[in-house]
């Protein structure tokens, strides 16, 4: 039976007895795929190659229903940033995103290699909502959903003395167009800087920026309502965060 190598980063891992596990992979060479590792658990070089947030290369072959791992070297591992709990719900946020986001062979490698970059911006310290709200803006691209930032995607205009974004438009308005269409938000110069820096950003530029707070905020907003209406699916991971700040406010905990 034909081995396939290929390298992949462990997006899921699932116990399924004492000894074996389920995991899903997203790979550079053949899209996302359930991988069954027998005796994983067991053996302590299967066990941590085939944890979540490790990027490793792979072998395996096709069985009846999914592929079999045959073995695997670890290349890099995120696995620190279960430490930190705030980090680590933000990787797992891009994580669901990026799975959803991985259609075919092609796509998924972009994801992949794009994954790969925020997490290790995440790793080294970056603002986690700078870095998802890049990943997420940048991904809508690979997926074939760029915003329209050239001009009014309504009326043509380049000169924009006001910029908006308008969701179901996808991409920029002038403030014309922008009466007409209910769903359109204002976006500063600053915002509007930041979407086009990502868009026209190789990895790992993509995430080489940085914006004032209220900016960043706008900036997330957008990228978070682009993705939910284009993917038609709401992203609650980071709404957990939301509820322990609040939370620790109230219990007195936040100092700012
Ligand atoms: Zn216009």
């Amino acid at each position: 039976m034909a081995l396939i190598r290929t390298k992949g980063l462990v997006i899921r891992e699932v116990n399924v007895s004492d000894a074996d596990k389920i995991i899903t992979l997203i790979t550079e060479d053949i899209g996302k795929v359930s991988v069954s590792a027998r005796g994983a658990r067991k053996n302590s070089r299967y066990s941590y190659g085939t944890q979540v947030l490790t990027y490793g290369q792979f072998i395996l072959f096709k069985g009846r229903s999914n592929y079999i791992l045959n073995g695997c070297d670890i290349l890099a591992s995120f696995y620190d940033l279960a430490n930190d709990l705030e980090r680590f719900t933000y990787a797992a946020h891009m994580i669901e995103i990026a799975s959803d986001a991985s259609s075919d062979d092609q796509t998924t490698a972009r994801v992949l290699n794009l994954l790969l970059h925020g997490l290790n911006a995440l790793n080294k310290g970056r603002e986690p909502l700078l870095v998802s709200s890049a990943f997420t803006m940048k991904l809508m691209q690979i997926c074939g959903y760029p915003p329209h930032v050239t001009s009014c995607v309504s009326c043509h205009e380049k000169d924009l003395e006001s910029i908006y974004f308008c969701f179901s438009r996808c991409g920029f308005v002038c403030e014309n167009c922008a009466r007409a269409n209910k769903d359109a938000v204002p976006v500063t110069i600053g915002t509007a800087k930041a979407i086009l820096h990502v868009l026209c950003s190789d990895n790992p530029g993509v995430f080489s920026f940085n914006l004032s707070p209220g900016n960043l905020e706008s900036f997330s907003n957008i990228a978070n309502r682009y993705i939910a209406e284009r993917f038609d699916k709401k992203y609650g991971k980071l709404d957990y965060l939301k509820e322990i700040s609040q939370v620790s406010y109230y219990l007195g905990g936040n100092d700012s």
